[in-house]
């Protein structure tokens, strides 16, 4: 399966190999799950297959009894790229949008408890809505981006990117250690606090910005 991310005013089409997503990236969200901040970047995937885009529908699956929203900040890399130098990171990153990393948080805390890897709660299909992208040489500052997640009209998360702890330099460099980067893949970085349940109809609409919205509605099988 191919999924082709666009970016604006540039007339190329990416194709990713992979998607890499950061948890506990922003110190609020690590105080509201009551857990630790890390001494290094915590990655996990999601499957290519995962990707929606905007005013598709997110489907949550029927076994599924608390699904939750996340918004965050969205690279996608420009440039293949392995064992990166953190001063050399912004040629890699061809582009930002925003995505919501939708988690399966009863799955999640069942496999936490067990020490389970976490493939289902955040890989399952449609768990990847991401917008358009805006191209990295429009935006000023990738850290200085205020993003806000809207659940049927109310503001539900808001915060900025200044708050990210791992910045897109220690991240790049960090995972091009273990992960060649090829153009088009993806990086979800974090979400801040806020995070809460999504029921059947529910429309979310997330902003970069003014930058860029991205809206999908909810459907619970
Ligand atoms: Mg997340």
């Amino acid at each position: 399966m191919k999924k082709k991310i666009s970016i604006k005013n540039k007339n190329v089409k990416l194709y990713p190999t992979k998607i890499i997503c950061l948890g506990k990236n922003y110190l609020n969200h690590i105080k509201e799950m009551k857990s630790q901040k890390p001494d290094s970047p915590v990655i996990f995937l999601k499957p290519i297959s995962s990707i929606i885009y905007n005013k598709d529908k997110i489907i949550i699956p029927r076994d599924a009894t608390n699904p939750h929203y996340e918004v965050e900040l969205v690279a996608v890399i420009g440039k293949k790229g392995k064992n990166i130098s953190s001063d050399k990171t912004d040629e890699y990153i061809s582009g930002y949008g925003i995505g919501l990393d939708i988690t399966l948080r009863d799955f999640q805390s069942e496999a936490k408890k067990n020490g389970n890897p976490w493939g289902i709660c955040k890989g399952f299909d449609t768990s990847a809505p991401v917008s358009d992208f805006i191209s990295s040489e429009k935006i000023i500052d990738p850290h200085n981006l205020d993003i806000k997640l809207y659940k049927n009209k109310k503001l539900v998360q808001h915060d900025n990117t200044k708050n990210m702890i791992f910045k897109m330099d220690e991240i790049i460099e960090y995972i091009s250690k273990f992960f060649t980067l090829y153009p088009g893949d993806l990086i979800f970085t974090g979400t801040p606090s806020g995070v809460g349940p999504i029921e059947n109809k529910d429309t979310l609409r997330a902003q970069l910005g003014d930058l860029i919205t991205l809206e999908n509605n909810v459907r619970i099988l």
